[in-house]
């Protein structure tokens, strides 16, 4: 049987009879949940959410119920909580769907969030590039605020928390949590040093902060409508609840599917409709742009704990944080990229390469300096004029970027670099060799 979507997120997004208005929200039982979280200790909210096993969806996956419990609660400073709706990763267009279509559930999620955590002022950072999601934003919030859900003792409660919408510049290391709170406090988005400044104990402003993925935070509303034990049956045990994937490329259905439970075959095919007419997959890039790519013909072998033997190939991976990891990826933003056998790998990986470069914030030489010359070495394969040691020299240099940075984004440069290259190198240096690619001069890449 095909494998079907579990809308619980997007239930009502694609309903011509649902709109972003709070009475298509109340309709459908919205901010019921707030109505009752209001009234409960705070504490059991979190208990709820640690219990239901709810993961970040804004790319690394640790547990949000973890990491409301690393807040510092004793140091008497504010507590902030901060919707990061950055969405900057490559291939990601999920919670732009969230916030256009059903912008009250994200705001009854912050509100239920922020109640667990003793927060009173809430801030959803939006990208610069989400003009329209900032102004849906902001007329939902007066919405709500009208009808007592944000603002002054919500719901008759004695509770005050205020959200406040603030754009972003687009800057892709603003989706990063301690480049957004470094944006936020109006400063160069540069990212802080791990330790001392976790969020959690030093984020905005210097007191504590929780940073969120806006799905994560409209999982709350519906940890709390189903309570912690039926949402954890939702999915597979440590990748429980739903997951909207973005599917872009070559794929005959491109889009966004709420799917659980299900592999990346049964996305690719059932929910996509598999290649396009008369192609072949070649490879996908599963969790965003900076995730490591897989080939479509690679196959995963390995033994169980009873010492039996398993192979499987990439059709077969459960489509989920675990899943991915163990073939050797991570679902990241769950921003799925598809690439059939029209694509040149080389000119694939230079685009990416290009694009971290531009958005590296230069403040680690590893990463400012070898994403660039990362792209200078990959752009003169793609034009034609590469040397014969530059494929050595560009894994090499990407070996020594990831983990010796300030932040993550190291990574962004090095994991493309090396999957790339590590899985399709005889093509690249096939290409390097003919010197074919620049001499067809059609490249597609346009400086910056
Ligand atoms: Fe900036 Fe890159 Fe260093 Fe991150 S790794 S702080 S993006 S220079």
């Amino acid at each position: 049987m095909a494998a079907k979507e579990t809308r619980i997120l997007l239930k009502h997004a694609d309903d011509p009879n649902y709109s972003t208005s709070i009475d298509s929200y109340l309709a459908v039982g919205g901010y019921k949940m707030l109505e009752q979280a209001v009234t409960m200790k705070p504490e059991l909210i979190r208990a709820e959410v640690k219990a239901a096993g709810l993961r970040g969806r804004g790319g690394a996956g640790f547990p949000c119920g973890v990491k409301w419990d690393l807040v510092d609660r004793k140091s008497g400073k504010p507590i902030y909580l901060i919707c990061n709706c950055d969405e900057s990763e490559p291939g990601t267009f999920k919670d732009r769907q969230l916030v256009h279509k059903d912008p009250h559930q994200l705001i009854e999620g912050i509100m239920i969030s922020a109640y667990a955590n003793n927060v009173a002022l809430a801030f959803i950072y939006i990208r610069e590039e989400m003009p329209k999601g900032a102004r849906i934003l902001r007329q939902a919030i007066e919405e709500a605020r009208a009808k007592g859900y944000v603002g002054e003792n919500i719901c008759g409660s004695g509770y005050s928390c205020d959200i406040i919408v603030h754009r972003g510049a687009g800057a892709y290391i603003c989706g990063e949590e301690t480049g957004l709170i470094e944006s936020l406090e109006g400063k160069r988005a540069y990212p802080r040093i791990k330790p001392p400044y976790f969020p959690a104990v030093l984020g905005l402003y210097n007191c504590p902060t929780i940073v969120n993925n806006v799905e994560t935070l409209c999982n709350v509303v519906h940890i709390c409508r189903m309570g912690s034990v039926e949402y954890a049956k939702i999915g597979r045990p440590n990748n429980t609840g739903t997951r909207i994937w973005c599917v872009s490329g070559h794929v005959q259905r491109p889009g966004y599917y709420e799917v659980a439970g299900i592999t990346m075959g049964e996305l690719l095919y059932d929910l996509c409709g598999g290649p396009l007419p008369g192609r072949k997959f070649k490879a996908i890039v599963p969790g965003g742009g900076s995730m490591k790519i897989l080939r479509y013909d690679e196959r995963f072998k390995g033994k169980n704990p009873d010492g039996s033997e398993y192979e499987y190939g990439v059709d077969d991976i459960p489509l989920d944080f675990d899943g991915v990891a163990a073939a050797g990826s991570m679902s990241g933003s769950a921003g799925m990229m598809v690439m059939d056998d029209s694509v040149d790998i080389m000119e694939a990986l230079a685009n990416l390469v290009g694009f971290y470069s531009h958005e590296s914030c230069g403040q680690c030489t590893p990463c400012r300096e070898g994403s660039l010359w990362a792209k200078k070495i990959t752009w003169r394969m793609c034009r034609g004029d590469a040397r014969e040691q530059d494929l050595d020299t560009l894994v090499s240099m990407a070996g020594n970027i990831g983990g010796r940075t300030v932040c993550p984004m190291g990574f962004s440069t090095t994991w493309p670099v090396q999957s790339y290259v590590g899985k399709f190198r005889e093509e690249i240096e096939a290409k390097v060799r003919e010197n074919k690619v620049g001499m067809r001069g059609d490249i597609r890449l346009i400086e910056k």
